[in-house]
């Protein structure tokens, strides 16, 4: 079984049942819902496309939905426009006609938060500009780097400490119908510090919505540990954030947004152009390859997809592609030298036997560690340690089982848990057997929570042989 998770972005190339099916058959574990490029008509449909895909699988999606966040972007420009390097540029706010001598700009207040000599990027930092001044809200800037420029690319101001709102009135929108949809992540782009997730938080009020922290601004990589503590999962968004510092700090900050995450025990995921060549190409490039690997030695719980499965030709392969890295990366055990296993308090009784059950896997070389869950905090607590056998949750609800889609290791099973113990240990086992997860004489660990009913209270583990 693979443990590495796979997250797939769904667009106009991946929204038809018969994509849908091919993706998960390819092993996709969450759908990316981005409401960037969709309104909220179209998500919704692809909402009830990818539950309708899981249903007929009969396996576990969650669907992640992608907050748009304050993305500056340009509007329509005329086709073949292009930036010539030394010529003016004018960024208009509102509507204008867009050409080779000016765009329009979806913010209005840019001109006050920017000054001369400032640079502003576009189309993920291909077009490099600087501003000359300011005239009547519009932004005058010369070239530096120039080449084609397209409709809708977005527009990054490095270091500019800009007026804009992190939840802007849409992502109001969209989370509103998302809450009301039952989503069973959201995702908040462009966070600056641990303030804006819980001022979300506070949006999202009684729904108990989990929160991805999508790492991309320089703000939020000078606060890693406040925003992870903040966070119910974690995304390393290498694309804006690549653009807001520059190439050489990615890989140096993905480092230490896996290592802070992995301390306080958040899902993690590497995102954006992992297998982008395979946007338009059936084999991915060594680099992407070896990307995906050294994600996994640094010890992610997800893998992304972005453009790949969204706008991809070869969307299926692209996500095949990564399964085989990942169970080839896994199978190598290079992930499993540096795990960090003790380090709870002394107090900590689901941390204490959630990390004993791993040392168990391990010197009984069991098929499976299942864990009882009525919240996942029992499955996330032991995958944590990252056992040498798959973790099956065994959980009654189908929420919870989504949510764990995301967490490495863990595999969800959705089953009815009894109040006796006995007999929810005996349901348990069976379960496990039924699904395949480990056959008659091979042995599973068992770990619930059963003297106390408080969830996440791992207290009991029994190694059982199935029969
Ligand atoms: P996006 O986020 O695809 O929504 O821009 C990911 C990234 O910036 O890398
Ligand atoms: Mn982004």
């Amino acid at each position: 079984m693979r443990r590495t998770k796979i997250v797939a972005t769904i667009g106009p190339a991946t929204e038809s049942p018969e994509m849908l099916d091919a993706l998960i058959a390819a092993g996709m574990d969450v759908a990316r819902l981005n409401s960037s490029h969709s309104g909220l008509d179209e998500l919704a449909l692809r909402l009830d496309a990818v539950r309708a895909a899981s249903d007929r699988a009969a396996r576990p999606v969650a669907v992640m939905l992608d907050l748009a966040g304050p993305k500056l972007r340009i509007g329509e420009v005329a086709e073949d426009s292009y930036l010539e390097p030394g010529a003016d540029f004018s960024l208009v706010p509102g509507e204008c006609a867009g050409d080779s001598s000016q765009a329009c700009l979806n913010y209005t207040g840019l001109a006050e938060d920017i000054g001369r000599g400032d640079r502003l990027l576009l189309d993920d930092g291909t077009l490099e500009l600087e501003v000359k001044g300011v005239e009547h809200g519009v932004v005058l800037t010369r070239v530096i780097t120039g080449g084609p420029l397209a409709s809708r690319k977005g527009v990054n101001a490095p270091g500019v400490d800009l007026g804009v709102d992190v939840i802007t009135g849409y992502d109001r929108e969209v989370l509103a119908w998302g809450l009301e949809a039952g989503v069973d992540f959201v995702a908040q782009s462009f966070v600056r510090s641990a303030r804006d997730i819980e001022r979300l938080r506070d949006l999202i009020a009684e729904a108990d919505m989990p929160i991805v922290a999508k790492i991309e601004t320089y703000a939020a990589t000078t606060d890693i540990d406040a925003i992870v503590a903040a966070s119910d999962a974690v995304m390393v968004a290498r694309g804006d954030l690549g653009v807001e510092t520059s190439a050489e700090e990615v890989p140096v900050l993905q480092r230490r947004i896996i290592e802070s995450c992995r301390d306080a025990a958040v899902p993690v995921i590497v995102a954006t152009q992992m297998l982008e060549s395979m946007t338009s190409a059936r084999r991915p490039t060594r680099a992407e390859a070896s990307d995906v690997a050294n994600a996994i030695f640094d010890r992610v719980d997800a893998v992304m997809l972005s453009a790949e499965t969204a706008v991809g030709t070869y969307a299926a392969e692209s996500v095949e592609t990564m399964a085989r890295i990942a169970r080839r990366a896994e199978e190598s055990g290079a992930w499993s030298s540096a795990v960090r296993r003790g380090a709870h308090d002394a107090d900590d009784v689901t941390a204490a036997v959630s990390s004993a059950v791993c040392e168990l896997a391990g010197d009984l070389a069991l098929k499976a560690v299942v864990t009882a869950t009525q919240s996942g905090a029992t499955a996330r607590a032991v995958a944590r340690h990252r056992p040498s056998a798959p973790v099956v949750a065994v959980t009654p609800d189908s929420a919870v089982a989504r949510r764990l889609c995301i967490v490495w290791g863990v595999r969800p099973l959705v089953v009815p848990l009894a109040e006796d113990t006995d007999l929810m240990l005996d349901s348990v086992i069976a379960a496990v057997r039924d699904a395949g997860l480990a056959s008659p004489g091979q042995r599973v660990a068992v770990t619930a929570g059963i003297s106390s009913r408080v969830p996440g209270a791992t207290d009991f583990i029994l190694v059982r042989r199935i029969d």
